[in-house]
């Protein structure tokens, strides 16, 4: 992935069936830079593991994990309002930061919010007090397809976005296909899963 792109480690699913037991100790002890799982239990689940990187949270969390997020240190993808407010309570409450990630629907259809919503939802986390909006991302529908075209409206939409949004300081659109075959949507950091696991998407 070259120099001066992180490597996101996504081990959701068990590690993708693998263990995480195993896999994310070696991880840890590896060097990478940050772990990413799907729910807030699975990250709960890394912490108890021992792993102190930062880990973030990709699926849907809802208010009611704001206090887990927080008292485990876990990144949130923020699809809400009301989940921001939740996590700000609870940064208020415990005195730490809640680090948040907004995630861009460009087309997969899957989670996120549009442009609008996440422009609009970006500007009121950041009026909430113990909050920073670290990153903000997309995924890309047809990656791992013969013809991944769409690829290039959806870089499109996402580039629009981090331009409305200066100053989110972590951009990432890539799973292991995209990171594969297009370097120029590595960004900061690159999600990596299949390819981790040893699996050529
Ligand atoms: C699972 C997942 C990944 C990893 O995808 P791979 O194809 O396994 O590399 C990346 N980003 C998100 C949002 C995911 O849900």
């Amino acid at each position: 992935i070259g120099p001066g792109c992180g490597m996101i480690v996504v081990v959701k699913g068990n590690a993708y069936g693998a263990g995480i037991e195993g896999v994310a100790p070696a991880l840890e002890a590896a060097g990478v830079e940050r772990f990413a799982v799907a729910w807030v239990s699975e990250g709960v689940q890394l912490r108890e593991l021992g792993v102190r990187r930062p880990i973030l949270v990709l699926g849907h969390a809802f208010p009611e994990d704001a206090g887990a997020a927080l008292a485990h240190d876990l990144t949130i993808t923020c699809h809400s309002l009301a989940l921001g407010r939740a996590m700000s309570a609870a940064a208020v409450r415990t005195g730490k930061t809640a680090r948040i990630h907004i995630h861009i629907d460009s087309g997969l259809h899957r989670d996120g919010v549009s442009l609008e919503e996440g422009v609009a939802l970006a500007g009121e986390l950041r009026g909430l007090p113990g909050g920073e909006v670290e990153g903000i991302s997309t995924h890309m529908a047809n990656a791992d397809e013969p013809d991944d075209s769409f690829s290039d409206a959806q870089a499109a939409l996402f580039r629009d976005a981090t331009e409305r949004l200066p100053g989110i300081p972590y951009r990432h659109t890539a799973n292991s296909a995209t990171a594969l075959r297009r370097a120029g949507l590595r960004f900061e950091g690159v999600r990596i899963g299949l390819a981790l696991h040893g699996v050529l998407p």
